[in-house]
């Protein structure tokens, strides 16, 4: 599959079949803590980077494949970027609504919601999770370093936008970084924000994965504890400090690997989650393919990482 890739087991979404709609790391933000890599088409522009027939033209061939097969909890819209800089986004979603009766969930960096465009094409999903990581200027440049076309206010105003006319599920995700968008103030600007954008819930996150750049850090859980307590509304932690048991687990396959390799750096516990595979036969495969050079191996923060070239 080109464009779909899983399904994966999503601590917040269930079994998750992902729909990936671009062909490359475009994105009108470039985060310290991006895990995709830096961003290599930087832009605001809305366009059809990838054919959105042949996105569905995957879609369909996925569908009438798994008649038989376990189905899956959503279809996960994200990106090597920016999903909604894609323009063919609202067909994708209305496709899904019209063949399907699984949820669609959209990741987003929520940078465009200002626009009516954007906010229209969502409108059909059943869960939007947009980020929103910063409410102060400095912040916001230091943790997310926008393109210049994207605005803070506009960020802000987009979401509140959004927030009142969506009837779906709506959860923001904030992800906070030691010494970057942590500090008292910018938690105070985070409650005003989130006072007048009202989300269902708030998804508090670290940076856990190898990030863009060495000096994006984790927030210990105390801290994030201390902040979540601070935050108006519903907040609950997603930050991987604890892990679920597996049931069921299975021996892993090598394409499966590779397929998720290829997307981030992941450890075998993280695989092990996603794919619900035993931590034997993945371990053992994993090594194998480091050993054969298919996937390099790499340690960050005590933590064994694996990760096959960026391809998309
Ligand atoms: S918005 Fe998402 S894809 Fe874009 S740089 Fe940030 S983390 Fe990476």
């Amino acid at each position: 599959m080109k464009y779909l890739f899983g399904p994966v087991n999503s601590r917040r979404l269930g079994l998750s079949l992902g729909i990936d709609l671009l062909p490359a790391k475009i994105c009108n933000f470039n985060c310290i803590y991006c895990e995709v890599g830096p961003t290599t088409v930087f832009t605001c522009e809305r366009k059809e980077y990838t054919p959105t027939a042949d996105i569905i033209a995957e879609i369909d061939t996925f569908l009438a494949a798994s008649q038989q097969a376990k189905p899956i909890d959503v279809f996960t819209i994200t990106a090597s970027g920016e999903p909604t800089l894609h323009s063919g986004l609202g067909e994708i979603i209305n496709h899904l609504k019209a063949v399907t009766a699984v949820p669609v969930a959209v990741l987003s960096n929520g940078s465009l919601l200002f626009q009516e465009d954007v906010r229209r094409d969502l409108q059909r999903a059943d869960i939007v999770i947009p980020s929103l990581d910063a409410a102060r200027e400095e912040s916001f440049r230091k943790i997310n370093r926008p393109a210049q076309c994207a605005r803070l206010q506009d960020i802000i105003d987009g979401l509140i936008e959004f927030a009142g006319s969506f009837t779906g599920h709506l959860w923001l995700e904030i992800l906070l970084a030691k010494g970057i968008n942590d500090a008292a103030p910018d938690v105070a600007a985070l409650k005003k924000a989130l006072a007048l954008i009202k989300p269902e819930k708030i998804q508090l996150n670290t940076v856990d994965r190898p990030p863009l750049e060495e000096f994006a850090n984790p927030l210990p859980e105390a801290e994030l504890q201390e902040i979540a307590r601070q935050l108006p509304g519903s907040v609950e932690i997603i930050a991987d400090f604890l892990r679920r048991k597996r049931e069921n687990a299975r021996s892993a396959k090598k394409n499966e690997l590779l397929e998720m390799l290829q997307r981030r750096p992941c450890t075998e516990t993280d695989i092990c989650e996603a794919l619900n595979l035993d931590s034997d036969s993945t371990g053992r495969l994993l090594e194998e393919l480091a050993a054969r050079g298919d996937i390099a191996r790499s340690v960050h923060r005590g933590k064994i990482y694996y990760q096959t070239l960026h391809t998309a």
